[in-house]
C-alpha cells in the first residue's frame, strides 16, 4: 500500500524551530534543547493548494512539508453535509466535515499518512505513541502499510478496548499504561530512541498537525468559501492549529480575506484548554493540577499533564483566529450523539461534542443569522461501543413499537 515515488517539487521546504523560542532543531526531535518548549515547522509561502492529479491529501502537496515517501490508505477527501441540529437561531447554517469517513475512520489518518511517510524518509524501523484509542487504530494502520513496527501505549482511563483491538490486528504492540492519558504519554516519551519515532499526536511529534491544513482547504472547496466558524473538539488541540494553519494559507494566496474564528470544545469533566482560555495567565492555568473526572468522550480527554505548554500552541492560534475555547457537559455530549444517530451520522462522544457546543449558551453571540459553521466531527462511533449501547435501547423500543 505504500509508494515510494520522490515526491513532486513544489511541497514546501520546511525548518523546524521551538514554539517558544525559536531555536532550531531537526527531526525527529521533540523538545528544544535550549528551553524544552514544544517544537512545530516553519513552512515556505505555499505555492498552490492543489495538483491536477493525486488523491486525497496528497492532492494538497503544495501545502504539505516536503518529503520523498508518500504512505496512503486513501485519506482525505471526506464529505462535507448540511446539519440541522436543534436550539440554533433561524438563518444559522451548519454543515459537518465527516473525517468518521476516513481510513481508520478518524481525523488521525491524515496525520499518520505524512508523518508515517516522513518516517520512511528518515529510515526508522518503528514508530511509538500514547493513545487515548484513535491515534493507536491509526498508527497500526499506517505503519503496517508502511511496513515498520508499531508500539502503543494507552491508559486504561480512556477506555478503548475496541479501538485496541484493532490496533492489534494491524499487528501493534498494545502497552496498556494504568492512568489517564498523561500517563500513557510519559511511557511513549520512553519509547523514544534510535530507530523509533515518536508519532503521539498531542504536539510531541510536530508532524502531524501540518495535514491538517488539508481540511481547511476542502471546506473551502466544498462551501466555495471560508465559513465564519469552524468548531473542533480539542485534547491538546493539533487538530485546530492545523485546521487553522490551512485558512492561514488561503489567505497568503489571497483566496480568501480572513480566517474563521476557531473553536475548540472540550468535555467539562477534562478541560484544561477551556479553564486556561477564561484565565488571564494561560501558563499558571495550565500549570495548575486538576485531576479529571470521567468522561464519555475520551478521544479528547487530555489533562495535558507534564506537558502544559502543548496547549499554549492551541491557545494561541485560537486567540488569532478570534475564537474562543469552551466546555460542554455530559448530557449535552449525549444528547449530540442520539441526534446524530437519528440524522444518519454515527459520531464518537468526542466529535458530537462539536454539535453539543452549538447548542449551548457558549457560542449564542456568536451563532447569529447569516453565520456559516462547520463542525469537525473527527471520529465515527462505530469503535466506541459503550457509547453504542448508550443510544441504543431508545432507537430499539421505537422499532419494536413501530415493527
Ligand atoms: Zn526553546
Amino acid at each position: 500500500m505504500s509508494d515510494f515515488r520522490a515526491g513532486p517539487a513544489d511541497r514546501r521546504d520546511f525548518t523546524v524551530r521551538c514554539a517558544e523560542c525559536r531555536a532550531a532543531a531537526s527531526l525527529p526531535a521533540y523538545r528544544c534543547d535550549a528551553c524544552a518548549g514544544p517544537l512545530v515547522l516553519d513552512l515556505a509561502e505555499p505555492s498552490g493548494t492543489t495538483w491536477p492529479d493525486g488523491r486525497g491529501i496528497w492532492r494538497r502537496g503544495p501545502l504539505l512539508p516536503r518529503g520523498r515517501a508518500t504512505v496512503t490508505l486513501g485519506e482525505g477527501d471526506t464529505p462535507l453535509l448540511p446539519l440541522s441540529p436543534s436550539g440554533l437561531p433561524t438563518g444559522v447554517e451548519v454543515y459537518a466535515k465527516i473525517e468518521g469517513q476516513s481510513p481508520t475512520l478518524s481525523f488521525k489518518d491524515r496525520g499518520m499518512a505524512l508523518t508515517a511517510s516522513l518516517a520512511v524518509d528518515l529510515g526508522v524501523d518503528g514508530l511509538a505513541l500514547a493513545s487515548s484509542g484513535n491515534a493507536a487504530v491509526s498508527a497500526a494502520a499506517y505503519a503496517a502499510a508502511a511496513g515498520l513496527r508499531c508500539a502503543v501505549f494507552c491508559g486504561t482511563g480512556s477506555r478503548a478496548d475496541a479501538k485496541l483491538a484493532a490496533a492489534r490486528a494491524y499487528g501493534a504492540q498494545v502497552h496498556v499504561v494504568d492512568g489517564d492519558y498523561s500517563a500513557a504519554y510519559a511511557r511513549a516519551t520512553q519509547a523514544e530512541a534510535d530507530g523509533v519515532i515518536n508519532v503521539t499526536t498531542t504536539y510531541r511529534n510536530p508532524v502531524p498537525a501540518e495535514a491538517y491544513r488539508t481540511i481547511a482547504v476542502e471546506i473551502h472547496e466544498q462551501l466555495s468559501r471560508v465559513p465564519d466558524v469552524v468548531v473542533v473538539p480539542v485534547g491538546a488541540g493539533p487538530l485546530l492549529y492545523g485546521v487553522h494553519a490551512g485558512f492561514v494559507d488561503l489567505v497568503r494566496l489571497g483566496l480568501t480575506d480572513g480566517v474563521p474564528r476557531m473553536v475548540g470544545v472540550q468535555a467539562a469533566a477534562c478541560a484544561p484548554l477551556a479553564r486556561a482560555w477564561s484565565s488571564t495567565d494561560w501558563r499558571a492555568a495550565l500549570a495548575e493540577p486538576s485531576p479529571p473526572g470521567a468522561t464519555a468522550a475520551t478521544a479528547i480527554a487530555d489533562p495535558l499533564r507534564g506537558y502544559e505548554r502543548e496547549g499554549l500552541l492551541t491557545l494561541e492560534a485560537v486567540r488569532a483566529s478570534g475564537g474562543r475555547v469552551v466546555a460542554v457537559t455530559e448530557r449535552a455530549i449525549g444528547e449530540a450523539v442520539r441526534n446524530l444517530a437519528r440524522d444518519g451520522l454515527l459520531a464518537e462522544s468526542a466529535a458530537a461534542a462539536a454539535v453539543a457546543a452549538l447548542s449551548g449558551a457558549s457560542l449564542g453571540d456568536v451563532l447569529r443569522p447569516g453565520t456559516t459553521v462547520v463542525a469537525l466531527l473527527t471520529g465515527h462511533g462505530v469503535k466506541e461501543p459503550a457509547t453504542l449501547e448508550g443510544i441504543a435501547p431508545r432507537h430499539g423500543v421505537a422499532q419494536r413499537e413501530g415493527g
